[in-house]
């Protein structure tokens, strides 16, 4: 079966599709400039990406080119939209009422749409994208697959914050986690490549892209990840700040005159390393500059790498140990400095890091020696492939 994997934002749209049976990408692209002009960029597998100037009004429109882009005589990968078996729609926020991937009906909509104040950024982009869908592609089965759901099985210490009770009873306000997709993934292929049954292994995956966070799953449950009710708890991300004093708030608000909008600016576009070094949130150029002697370019790096460790730390005290410890997303696939220094805070646990494995960049590789008392790998994320597999599953 073939299945279009849709990851919609408020003015973009990422696509994939995907065959289930070869897990091969057929053909994939992003939609970008959405309401604004309109850009499509297009590769089909085997052939050169393609970028053309569309007019986008709207999500519709933008579907109706990937629609007309897969089943084109010369760029496409299928005849008709019949070849589509399904599609799954990356959705952000489930709240409490989505443990676990759902196909979508109308109930299913109202309910995720009572989860947009959660995800106010998200949601609501994530469902323009299903509806766009279902009014081109009608009577085509799709599923939901959502970032929160995986961490549904964190118990209460783990999700509730310290804060006056009500406001989890009247508001639902507690933590959520987030990058649940990578988390299942790559904590699934960490129990594969140790040769480990997937229900008793203590796994950490550190998922360290732009958004970063850090998740404990033991015997294949999240029961802690590091992001919250949003996605600004926890790592300190490319512009996010994630863990403060909620204290700062106050005190920068007065000094700098801010209102919640401006301090909610801040805390997600302008700080983390992008805010510690003044000069990017990518960690190639912040690993130029501090090699080049830039003093705070290392010390968001040194930040990073430190808070990364202290999340590992607490998650080994949270499961009572742990047998592999897994990095992924932009940052964990390909930076070996990162890796290195937050390997460099583990030895207690017994790891013997290899720095000749650790020099390769976007490949699944062990970075722990034979013998090594906890096992550690890069396991490039596949979130994509995940929800196509989780759609083939609900399908089936
Ligand atoms: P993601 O959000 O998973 O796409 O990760 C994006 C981030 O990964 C970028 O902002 C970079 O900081 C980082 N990244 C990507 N490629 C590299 C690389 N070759 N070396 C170091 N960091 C990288």
């Amino acid at each position: 079966m073939n299945i279009l994997v849709i990851n919609c934002g408020s003015s973009s749209l990422k696509f994939q599709l995907i065959n289930s049976e070869s897990e091969k990408v057929l053909a994939k692209g992003i939609c970008e400039r959405i309401g604004i002009d309109g850009r499509l960029t297009y590769q089909a597998a085997g052939s050169e990406k393609t970028k053309t100037e569309k007019d986008m009004p709207s999500h519709t429109e933008a579907i109706q080119y990937v629609i007309e882009a897969l089943t084109d005589n010369e760029t496409g990968v299928i005849k008709s939209l019949d070849e589509i078996g399904a599609v799954g729609h990356r959705l952000v926020h489930g709240g409490e009422k989505f443990a676990s991937s759902v196909i979508i009906t109308e109930e299913v909509k109202k309910a995720v749409e009572e989860c947009n104040e959660l995800a106010p950024l998200h949601n609501p982009a994530n469902l323009i994208g299903v509806n766009a869908c279902e009014k081109l592609m009608p009577g085509t089965p799709m599923a939901a697959v959502f970032d929160t759901a995986f961490h549904q099985t964190m118990p209460e210490k783990a999700y509730m914050y310290g804060l006056p009770y009500e406001y989890y009873e009247k508001y639902k306000v507690r933590r959520y986690g987030f990058h649940g997709t990578s988390h299942s993934f790559v904590s699934k292929r960490a129990a594969e490549l140790t040769g480990r049954p997937y229900d008793a292994t203590k796994t950490i995956v550190c998922h360290l892209g732009n958004g970063a966070s850090v998740c404990a799953v033991k015997n294949g449950k999240s029961i802690d990840t590091s992001m919250g009710l949003t996605p600004l708890e926890g790592l300190v991300m490319g512009t996010r700040s994630g863990d403060i004093d909620p204290a700062i708030l106050e005190f920068i608000a007065k000094k700098e005159n801010l209102d919640i909008e401006g301090l909610m600016n801040m805390l997600n576009k302008k700080s983390g390393v992008q805010g510690i070094s003044g000069l990017s949130s990518d960690f190639r150029d912040l690993t130029d500059a501090s090699l080049a002697g830039d003093k705070r370019a290392k010390i968001a790096l040194e930040v990073f790498s430190y808070r990364v460790a202290k999340y590992i730390g607490s998650y080994v005290a949270a499961m009572n140990g742990v047998d592999v410890i897994a990095f992924t997303a932009g940052i964990g696939e390909n930076d070996e400095l990162v890796r290195a220094a937050v390997c460099s805070y583990l030895g207690y646990l017994g790891i013997e890091f290899d720095e000749d494995a650790n020099n390769t960049r976007g490949q699944e590789i062990e970075l722990s020696k034979p013998g090594s008392k906890v096992r550690v790998f890069v396991i490039p994320t596949n979130e994509e492939l995940a929800i196509a597999r989780e759609t083939e599953a609900l399908i089936k």
